[in-house]
């Protein structure tokens, strides 16, 4: 059975590039992250452990925080099981693989759950919750919601960034996704909605929760594909079997998602690396915490480099097998780090006809609503090294005839260059060689022998 705790085992045993632990006092308002982005800019990504941090009501914290657990690509094919190195290809396929297997999840007694040790007051002060970035309106949750939708029965789970207001209320941004038509199902019957947070979990949890599965998949079936074993689940404190949530997390907050009422959160610096607008968005009012005697809390650092890779790699995988079903010969797929892990997509293909390049970006586009500009390149170029993708727009692109606009379509509501809406433009860039002219070869040396 695989939890937040196994993966940690593993990732101290990977050293000190993988892992660190910060034992000196840190404050949880901007100071974290400031140590975050101080390592980002010295090209590190180890998965950090803050052990002595205070809690948003001043006193010192009984919970240590994880952070930057997806800062790396190593370290998400470490979480699927892979060697570090197979963190391309190798881990977009194995990701497919997985995400193609839905199990079931197993439900347990309250007594045998790891997650019930301690019944907690529903006090949100009395957590480590981090103010990110200069200009955020304050403390944000930034981990995955669960809810179950009370037509279908289904499960989802999702991240959500939430404005921590006072000790028992949270503003929810939503984009207009799953949890929202839940949301937005339970209000027009004038009814909360029951959420559950769920703070601290294996890595493959989180990446699972970013795969770009239908609205009518059940959720918790498809995380347990994803981590390759049943997720455990337990009755919920407020509203018993109504809400399952996974045993084996650190700690699940609880909550109700009230109709009709709003509040204003943001700015928050998010994915896109700006300061997201205040937007007037939903209240969670908090009804119970609960969580393991010595639990690990957990966050994302947002707007940075784990946040891009956790939006990227769960969804290669799902672009790839959408664009399989129409070019076949697709070879990778690269959501890259500058894009934010969505905007960009790079899309390798073996093509066999003119006019594959820019199906395969189609497909791409209906695979995920974030992309805004898809480049497709040829086989010889490796996608996850983004010089040699530039390069080939550069010597394979005739902007006239391999550049395409689409206008008017959806993507977020984040993107900056669109504010208050969320649709835009998109791009094709397709970067393969043109068969109609005779292409030169690529230049090539001769292998080197000797001992240099
Ligand atoms: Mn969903």
């Amino acid at each position: 059975m695989i939890d937040l705790r196994t993966f940690l085992e593993n990732a101290k045993q990977a050293g000190p590039d993988s892992f660190l632990e910060i034992k000196e006092r840190h404050d949880i308002k901007f100071e974290v992250c400031a140590l975050l982005a101080q390592l980002e800019k010295q090209r590190r990504a180890p998965v950090l452990l803050f052990s002595d941090l205070n809690t948003l009501g001043g006193s010192p914290s009984p919970f240590p925080l994880l952070t930057n657990t997806f800062a790396s690509r190593e370290a998400c094919a470490l979480a699927l099981g892979l060697p570090a190195e197979k963190n391309g290809l190798d881990l977009v396929l194995e990701f497919q693989r997985r995400e193609a297997e839905r199990i079931k999840p197993l439900v347990i007694g309250r007594k045998d759950a790891p997650v019930k040790e301690v019944i907690a007051q529903p006090n949100l002060h009395a957590l480590p919750i981090l103010t990110h970035h200069l200009e955020d309106k304050g403390p944000y949750l930034t981990m995955t919601w669960s809810a179950k939708d009370s037509e279908s029965g289904v499960y989802n789970s999702s991240f959500h960034r939430c404005y921590v207001r006072d000790e028992r209320h949270l503003v929810m941004f939503f984009e207009r996704r799953h949890l929202w038509e839940y949301y937005l199902r339970a209000e027009r019957r004038d009814e909360s909605l029951p959420v559950a947070c769920v703070i601290g979990h294996h890595p493959s949890y989180y990446l699972a929760n970013c795969a770009l599965t239908g609205i009518e998949v059940d959720e918790y079936e498809s995380i347990g594909g994803i981590m390759g074993e049943p997720l455990r689940l337990v009755p919920s404190e407020t509203f018993g079997e109504r809400l399952l949530v996974p045993a084996d997390a650190e700690m699940v907050i609880e909550g109700r998602i009230l109709p009709h009422e709003r509040d204003v959160e943001g700015p928050f610096g998010d994915f896109t690396g700006y300061y997201g607008p205040p937007t007037e968005s939903p209240i969670v009012e908090i009804t119970a915490i609960t969580h393991r005697r010595d639990a690990i809390c957990m966050d994302i650092f947002v707007g940075h480099r784990e946040h891009a890779l956790l939006g990227a790699i769960p969804k290669e995988g799902s672009i790839y097998r959408k664009v399989q079903n129409v070019v076949p010969t697709v070879t990778a797929v690269c959501l890259p780090v500058s894009g934010t892990g969505r905007f960009h997509c790079y899309i390798s293909i073996a093509k066999r006809a003119e006019g594959e390049a820019k199906l395969a970006a189609m497909a791409a586009f209906t695979a995920s609503e974030l992309i805004k500009h898809v480049i497709v390149v040829d086989q010889d170029i490796d996608v996850y090294d983004e010089a040699q993708v530039l390069w080939a727009v550069a010597t394979r692109v005739d902007a006239a005839t391999d550049v395409a606009i689409i206008d008017r379509v959806k993507g977020s509501r984040l993107d900056p260059v669109h504010p208050g809406k969320d649709w835009g433009s998109k791009m094709i860039i397709d970067a393969c060689r043109n068969e109609e002219i005779s292409f030169p070869g690529r230049i090539t040396t001769a292998d080197y022998k000797k001992e240099i």
